[in-house]
């Protein structure tokens, strides 16, 4: 391996693309992570009580164990995003380069995009002048900016309820407004939602959605809903946080032709091969996590992809699995 040369590259640094490279190299796949953000969306996480192993860690913890884990085998997490990539040749020299500049890139014979997903946005008026005064699309990051404030929390499962959760640890009042009558976030967020709901610093508003966030022009003063809430057409509030779930990360890679599915989901095989041979993909962004975006079904996808990957490379089945 030459500087910016490895078996492997792998694109995304959340536990999709961290448990490739665990696997990588186990299989002794010279192998280089790069990403934005160790961990990627599990690392905003502010409390995980479902990862196996751990009764109770944040995101941001279990991000740094794994990146310790990653290089204890011998593999490196770069922290980079990547511009561009590129395919070329056809082969023995077919050849995956990541690019940051016009003359900095990395190459590798295969490649395994673990990009995860993008925030959905509400695109109502607002919403993108107040970004960063009063708006924010992360709970975890901006919850403690708003002590003994009010909060308003757009959706309904598990990003928005547990969002909710955590901000009324620091706010006075949290409304959560959601488009449909019945939440659909895991039972046990649901049941500590309740709990604050009882004590009236919480209150679900249902059937409802925010059309135009308002304020005066430094700060957000409130939020006019499609439908008044208790005779009121606008909800005062200091904070407005949008917690309506991901697109699939898939800018990256769709210049290379790879196939999406009519949701934008990465479409791949049960090996996670994806239609261009080399090129993989795992977690978030694939067809498989459609319907279940969890971190253990990520890091399973990581997983195949890198046995995969091994054996595309080598010709012959990863040592130890059985069956493909
Ligand atoms: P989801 O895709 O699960 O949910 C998005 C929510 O936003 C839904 O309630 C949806 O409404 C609502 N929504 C989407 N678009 C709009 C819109 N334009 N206007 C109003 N509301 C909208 O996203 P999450 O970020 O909550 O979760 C993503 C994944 O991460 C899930 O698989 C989740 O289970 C997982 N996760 C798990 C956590 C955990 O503690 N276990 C914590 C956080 C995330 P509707 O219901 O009508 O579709």
């Amino acid at each position: 391996m030459t500087d910016n040369i490895y078996d492997l590259l792998i694109i995304g640094a959340g536990p999709a693309g961290l448990a490739a490279s665990i696997y990588s190299s186990r299989y002794r796949l010279s192998n280089l992570v790069i990403g934005k953000l160790l961990g990627g969306e599990l690392s905003l996480a502010h409390k995980i009580e479902n990862y196996p192993g751990f009764l109770d860690i944040s995101g941001f913890d279990l991000a740094q164990i794994w990146q310790k884990q990653v290089e204890n085998l011998g593999a490196k997490v770069l922290l980079k995003e990547v511009g561009r990539l590129e395919l070329t040749g056809e082969g023995e020299n077919k050849s995956f380069k990541a690019y940051f500049s016009k003359n900095e890139y990395y190459q590798a014979k295969a490649l395994i995009i673990a990009t995860g997903s993008e925030r959905r946005r509400l695109n109502i008026p607002g919403e993108e002048e107040y970004l960063g005064k009063g708006v924010s699309y992360c709970h975890t990051c901006d919850a403690p900016f708003f002590k003994e404030k009010t909060v308003v929390i757009i959706g309904g499962s598990d990003s928005a309820v547990s969002g909710a959760v955590h901000t009324a640890e620091f706010a006075k009042k949290v409304y959560l407004v959601y488009r449909k009558d019945k939440l659909r976030a895991e039972p046990a967020w649901i049941n500590q939602w309740q709990q604050i709901e009882k004590q009236a610093k919480g209150e679900t508003i249902y059937n409802t959605n925010v059309k135009e966030i308002i304020g005066d022009k430094t700060r957000i003063t409130g939020v006019k809903l499609d439908k008044p809430y208790k005779g009121q057409e606008i909800i005062s509030t200091d904070g407005v946080f949008i917690e309506i779930g991901g697109v699939p990360g898939t800018a990256l890679v769709e210049p290379l032709g790879i196939k999406l599915d009519e949701r934008g989901y990465v479409i791949v095989s049960e090996q996670m091969e994806t239609n261009i041979p080399g090129l993989f993909s795992a977690g978030d962004m694939t067809n498989k996590s459609a319907s279940f975006k969890q971190a253990t079904w990520a890091i399973a996808q990581g997983a195949m992809a890198a046995a995969s990957a091994y054996k595309y490379l080598k010709n012959t089945t990863a040592p130890a699995i059985r069956g493909i």
